[in-house]
């Protein structure tokens, strides 16, 4: 093997390390679960209740990224790792009630051309949620892509008009229509168009299945298929979909779940716990 010059080789193990998320194994968190010595480049097949689970490289060792659900209950939990369950433990994590009024109503109780309208776009969206680039490694801190300040939080038991509805399943970032959306990381372009509840939306795959998702966009200014960097604008923030007022609504999802965004961000770039939060 040829010599490599000394600031390569001090760089070496900074390559092989992935920066990982917080191992935060709650309902709608991340249990970030390892599996062993990594000593070939083909990750190991994990699946979590028949979903393929995101394997990057960490230290030389495979570790699993496992999404739960916020309906996830706390207590024993499993992998399934090429074939053998891989033991886990999930923790209690509860989260505020929030209350909405949306002044459209229809986007509350959809009239019956809603409803149809809102059933052909499930598909779509959960393919785009679940899909999965096996050929790209994930670069996993994920910078917050808008200024603003955040205006609501991850996993809130939401009612929207005093209807219970599923809770929220990422973060919310106040903003004026107009304003630039940031990739937070690089990725491919796997979904963008218009939908019902989410309005204008794009979701982008990082790399072995780590998802993210802007909603409610004024426009969107990249294309299905796009790769992009991060820093480059995704489109503008708007009030397109069920909203009271001009936002952007931005998910991380693993293994077809949403997930707690800030557990992916720089320290200083997080939301504020519950309590010194106003809204
Ligand atoms: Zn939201």
């Amino acid at each position: 093997m040829r010599c490599l010059p000394t600031f390569l080789l001090l760089l070496l193990p900074l390559l092989a390390t992935a920066q990982l998320p917080d191992h935060s194994p709650t309902p709608g968190g991340v249990a970030v679960v390892p599996l062993g010595p990594a000593s070939s480049d083909t990750p190991p097949r994990a699946d979590y209740y028949g979903k393929r689970v995101s394997v990057v490289k960490n230290d030389g060792q495979w570790v699993a990224l496992v999404g739960i659900p916020l309906k996830g209950q706390a207590g024993p939990d499993k992998l399934i790792v090429d074939g053998r369950a891989h033991h886990f433990t999930v923790t209690h994590r509860d989260y505020p009630e929030q209350w909405l009024t949306i002044k459209n109503k229809r986007k509350v109780n959809p009239n019956p051309d809603d409803l149809k309208r809102i059933r052909q776009e499930i598909a779509p969206q959960r393919a785009a949620k679940r899909h999965f680039d096996e050929n790209t490694w994930p670069d996993l801190v994920m910078h917050k892509p808008v200024d603003g300040p955040y205006s609501s939080h991850f996993g809130l038991k939401r009612f929207f008009n005093e209807q219970p509805r599923n809770p929220h399943g990422g973060l919310d970032i106040a903003a004026a229509t107009g304003t630039p959306i940031k990739a937070p990381a690089p990725g491919l372009v796997v979904e963008a168009g218009d939908f019902f509840f989410n309005g204008n939306s794009v979701f982008i795959d990082h790399g072995q299945g780590v998802i993210s998702f802007y909603c409610h966009l004024n426009d969107i200014h990249v294309k299905k298929g796009q790769r992009v960097e991060r820093g480059d604008t995704l489109g503008e923030v708007g009030a397109t979909g069920r909203v009271t007022g001009p936002h952007l609504h931005w998910s991380v999802g693993l293994n077809g779940t949403w997930v707690d965004p800030s557990l992916f961000m720089p320290d200083d770039q997080r939301p504020e716990p519950y309590s010194t939060q106003t809204e």
